[in-house]
């Protein structure tokens, strides 16, 4: 059984976050929803929050999992019997950031990367802008995943 987590910190989860999510799962038997505490970044919303849109986003698909998670990414993967970690990117940022770290995963914790380019239709959603446009009251229906009400 392959099995793979996505880690990240889904503050919201995205329609972006989401189709690499469905994607994914054409490649992988299980994929471990992971939603990191990064001590780095401020949160928006609460961490139960993000676990349950996430949950709702993925109710009928039982070879999906969300937790969350606050310990080092690649001891994440080995605690869910995972040899893969699945990202998604964007662009060349994304893509120096992912290489980098992809590197160090692979090195110490003997878990590989399977990176997954965005569908160009989402290149530009991401929780940022979702936050953005919250702060302004906007509506974000169309950035979350179907059927998703923040
Ligand atoms: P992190 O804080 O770890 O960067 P994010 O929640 O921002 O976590 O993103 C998790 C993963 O999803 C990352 O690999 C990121 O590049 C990817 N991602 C974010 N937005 C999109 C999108 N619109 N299309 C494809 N992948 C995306």
């Amino acid at each position: 059984m392959k099995k793979a987590i996505f880690p990240g910190s889904f503050d919201p989860f995205t329609i972006g976050h989401y189709s690499i999510v469905l994607r994914g799962l054409k490649l992988f038997d299980h994929i471990t929803i992971g939603v990191g505490i990064n001590q780095a970044k401020k949160q928006f919303f609460p961490i139960e929050k993000r676990l349950d849109l996430i949950r709702q986003a993925f109710k009928d698909e039982d070879q999906i999992t969300v937790k969350e998670y606050n310990i080092l990414t690649i001891d994440f993967a080995k605690q869910e019997n995972a040899g893969f970690i699945l990202r998604g990117i964007r662009n060349f940022n994304d893509f120096e950031y992912e290489k980098n770290i992809a590197d160090i995963n692979r090195k110490e914790g003997g878990i590989e990367t399977v990176l997954l380019f965005t569908q160009p239709e989402y290149e530009s959603i991401s929780s940022t802008i979702v936050r953005d446009f919250l702060n302004y009251d906007k509506d974000v229906s169309s950035f979350m995943p179907p059927g998703i009400k923040l």
